[in-house]
Formats: structure tokens, sequence, C-alpha cells
């Protein structure tokens, strides 16, 4: 059997075709040098990466190296690799002589199954909707025979509660502790930091997600076992006092490949099954994972390489620093600053604050849509090509132009207000558009509404909103003052 060589985000068993497979695993240095990653992003792929060397052992030869063809040409057998997630890296391994590139692997949908719904009869649009249905179908999940389990496919209005008054009730999630291979990793990380070989953004802390199949199945049966039960009816909430609610915080074991996503939905039909979990925290994870995660990695494959470039809304402002500098202490506005600490401190925030606060606010305020998916990929955990580009370009800074999500997902304070707790703390006041105390996100909503309304004419869901606009009798005010703020820290 051929030599399999799996990159850093390849590595579970099912990136294998058998489990005594031989295995190649390779640690370059250039791949840190290029971008400046969050330091506990570069942690936890090294600690992975090394983990896995370890735990194979004689089967896997683990080369360190500065790049993939300096390591490559220390391999004298042939290769087989499972295609990598990104253009770039795809289009490497194609070119390389000795290696035959297979089918990818850790996603729950195939190509072939997505070109087939993609093209079917009547599709006018791909809409997430359409394909997680068929997915279900398809995979037979939450099913009873040609119905979906219930009677509904889909418990969003269930889901999308504003945050309980006295807080979530959902356990702590579980964490790993570190050991010697962390470490190494730790110092490692430093001495190359000291030496200027590179550098990184964010601050280093205690590793917080799996890097190992074992942690990561323990992290799993964790969250199936405590926190799915919650995880449905606040899942769009944020909470100051509770950055993770009862979200799986499983994305990162999953983008990794330690985890099969298929063994996540499996686990969580089972806890229904079992009476553990009520029906809508479990339809909407099944719906996040087959749904969400395998629409976007087709999409991204979809859309060609030319995607990432959309900029239909003309955004051209670059991200200000103390933006990429992740400096929340630069900022007033509660949420944004309480969302930047987070990045800062842990790499990582749940979706809905990726969204509607760091989103929003780089979209009201027009930052280049490519330099965002560049630092959101450089500073979450769990980021990677295939998965930034159609969230931040499709999705978050509506540059397709609708592709991907119907209408933009702009809003103002109301809508924080109604799903947070960050309001009450605030020095602004959601409600107010114009004076001292205006929100930056309620006034920076309708600047960004007056500003692309020719863009947004066409689009039917934002005709309220373009209504509304021209019953402002202080637009004016509100669109010269939020120019003149731009992207001063608020
Ligand atoms: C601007 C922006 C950037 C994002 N960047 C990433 C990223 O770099 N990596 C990443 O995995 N997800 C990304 N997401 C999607 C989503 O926010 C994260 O997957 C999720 O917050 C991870 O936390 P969790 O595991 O607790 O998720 P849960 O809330 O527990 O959701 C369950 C799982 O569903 C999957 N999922 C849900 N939504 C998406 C989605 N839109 N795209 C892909 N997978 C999804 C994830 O694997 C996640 O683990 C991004 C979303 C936005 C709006
Ligand atoms: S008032 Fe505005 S800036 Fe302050 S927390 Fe609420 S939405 Fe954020």
């Amino acid at each position: 059997m051929a030599r399999r060589w799996t990159f850093a985000d390849q590595l579970g068993e099912h990136f294998l075709d058998a489990a005594d497979q031989p295995v190649l695993l390779i640690e370059s240095r250039a791949v840190l040098r290029r971008r400046r990653f969050h330091r506990q992003k570069a942690h936890l792929v090294l600690s992975a990466l090394r983990h896995r060397a370890a735990e194979l052992d004689g089967q896997a030869v683990f080369l360190r190296a500065d790049t993939y063809g300096e390591a490559l040409a220390r391999v004298r057998e042939p290769l087989t690799v499972c295609r990598p997630t990104s253009y770039a890296a795809a289009e490497f391994v194609a070119r390389l002589p000795d290696v035959t590139v297979l089918e990818p692997r850790g996603f729950t949908t195939t190509q072939e199954d997505f070109a087939a719904w993609a093209s079917g009869r009547g599709r006018r649009r791909l809409l997430m909707e359409d394909f997680y249905r068929d997915a279900r179908r398809r995979l037979d999940v939450l099913m009873d025979g040609d119905d979906p389990v219930g009677g509904r496919w889909n418990f969003d209005p269930e889901n999308r509660q504003p945050p309980p008054p006295g807080g979530l009730d959902a356990p702590r999630p579980w964490r790993p502790v570190e050991d010697e291979i962390d470490e190494e990793v730790r110092d490692d990380l430093s001495r190359w930091e000291r030496d200027g070989e590179m550098a990184f953004v964010g601050r280093d802390g205690p590793r917080a997600f799996p890097a190992t199949r074992a942690e990561a199945l323990a992290a799993l049966d964790d969250f199936v076992t405590h926190r799915l039960p919650c995880f449905g009816p606040h899942q769009d909430a944020m909470l100051a006092d509770d950055p993770v609610m009862a979200h799986s915080l499983l994305s990162a074991a999953l983008n990794l490949g330690l985890l099969d996503p298929m063994e996540c939905v499996r686990a969580a039909e089972a806890a229904h099954h079992a009476g553990k979990a009520p029906l809508a925290s479990v339809e909407g994870y099944v719906r996040q994972v087959i749904g969400w995660r395998d629409y976007m990695w087709h999409l991204y494959w979809h859309l060609g390489p030319s995607y990432r470039d959309s900029n239909h809304l003309a955004a051209d402002v670059p991200p200000p620093e103390w933006f990429g500098e992740l400096d929340a202490g630069a900022v007033r506005a509660r949420c944004l600053s309480w969302a930047l600490e987070q990045v800062r401190d842990h790499g990582f925030t749940h979706h809905i604050v990726r969204l509607m606060v760091l989103g929003n606010y780089a979209l009201q305020r027009g930052f280049r849509p490519r330099d965002m998916a560049d630092w959101f990929h450089r500073c979450f955990v769990d980021g990677y090509d295939w998965v930034m580009i159609p969230n931040v370009v499709g999705m978050s800074q509506h540059a397709d132009g609708g592709t991907l999500a119907t209408k933009p997902y702009a809003a103002g304070g109301a809508y924080i207000n109604r799903m947070s707790d960050f309001c009450g703390g605030c020095s602004y006041r959601p409600a107010e558009r114009t004076g001292a105390e205006a929100c930056p996100f309620t006034a920076g909503y309708w600047w960004f509404v007056a500003r692309n309304e020719d863009r947004l004419k066409g689009n039917p869901r934002m005709a309220m909103q373009l209504k509304s606009l021209h019953r402002l009798p202080d637009i004016d005010e509100v669109c010269a003052r939020e120019r003149d703020r731009g992207s001063t820290p608020p």
C-alpha cells in the first residue's frame, strides 16, 4: 500500500485506507512564516501534527523542513494524498510527479452528489436550505421514512431566542490538559518569535481545543452528553460572562480532521433517539454540520478561485491597525471590545459574534473583504481557506452580491441589544444614531445602507430598509458623522 501523505488538517483515521497504512507527515516552517497567525492557532496545529507523529510512531515518516518541496525531495517512494483543502495546496500536489491525488475526505456530501444536486432540474439558486434537506434525505439523518422526524425540517424559530435573563445553564465545556509535546511546541514558537523568524498575533494561553483523536472524542462525548440538550434555543445569543454558551467548540477538531463530521451527526441523532436531547437542539446542530459546513466546502470549489476577489459593494478600506492587532482596549463599544478581547485571548468566538459583531462592523465600515478573509483566517483557531472564503467574502461581507446570502448580514444596535447583554454596560445607547451616545452599530448601519443604496436597490429583501432610510429626518447628519468617524476605534 502506498504511503499516504496527510496534511496537518487530515489527521484522523478516515484519511487512511487501513489502520496500518504507512504515513508521511510534514511540518513546514515556511507555512508559519508566510502569515502572521494567532499564536494559539500556530500552537494548536503544530501540537496536533506532532501528536499524530508520536501516536503513529514507526508507521509514520515525520519530516521537519522549511518547505514542503524540501521535505518531499527526501522521500524516495510514491505517495498518495487526499485532495488538500485549498486551491493553492491542491494545485501544488497536482503538479508533483510521484504523488497520486485522491478524492477529498472529511465532509459528508461527495463532490458527485453536490454536482448532481446543484445541476438538478429547475434549480435556479443554490440555497442552503434545499441543500440541507437533500443531504438529510440522502444521508438518512433524522428521517422517518420520506419525512423529517417530528414532521418539520426546520426549527429556526425555536432556535433563535434571545439570551435567557438568568444566563444559560450549560455546563462548562471539556478542555484538554497540556502535555510535554505542547511544552515543546510552546518553546519552539517562542524561540522562533524571539529570533525574528516569525511573528504572531494574539496572546498565548493554555491550549483549549483537541489536538488528538482521543481528545476530540472526549470533547464530542462531553458536548453530546452535557451541552447538546441546550444547544438550540439560544444559539444566536451572546452573553458577556459566557463566551461559549452551549456551542460544541468542535470546529477546530473537525477542521484538523480529528473528527469525521458524520460521527458527530450520528452521535447527536442517537442522543435524540435515546430521549436525551430535544429535537430542536439536535436538528439545529445537524443543520450546522451536514448543512452549513458542507455547503460552504462545496461552494468554495464550485464558485472557483476568483470568488475570493469578489467585491460587489466596492469596499476598499484597509482594516485599521487597532482591529488587526486585536486591540480591545482601544475600543469603547462594549460588544466590539469584548469580541476583540475574545479573539486576542482565545483565537475563537462563536458564530454570532463573528457574523453580527466583527463581520457586521467590518461590513458597515467598508473594510476590504479579502483583507477580512485573511484576518479571520489568521486569527481564528479553526480558520482555513476553504471555510473562510465563503463565510467571509460571501456570508459576512456580501461581497458576492448575494450568491450565498440573500441579503447583507448588517444590523444596528437594536439587534445586538435584543440578542445579547452587552448594551446595558456600554457608553453608547443602541437606540441613538446621533449625538454623543450614538451607537456606532446603529449609526453605522444607516450609513452602510445609504452608501450602498444603488447596489442594494434590486434586492427585494432590502426594500423595507431602503424605504425606512428615506424616512429618517437626520440621515445626512448620521452619514456625515459616520464618514468622519470612519474606522477610528468606536
Ligand atoms: C465571518 C465568519 C467566519 C467563520 N470562520 C470559520 C472558520 O474559520 N472555521 C470554521 O470552521 N467555521 C467558521 N465559521 C462558521 C462558524 O462560525 C464556526 O464553525 C463556529 O462558530 C465554530 O464553533 P463551534 O464548533 O462551537 O460551532 P457550533 O455552533 O457548535 O456549530 C456546529 C458545527 O457546525 C459547523 N458550522 C456551523 N456553521 C458553519 C459555517 N458557516 N461554515 C462552516 N462550518 C460551520 C462547524 O463545524 C461547527 O463546529 C465562520 C463564520 C463566520 C460568520
Ligand atoms: S450600544 Fe451599540 S456599541 Fe454599545 S454594546 Fe450595544 S450595540 Fe454595541
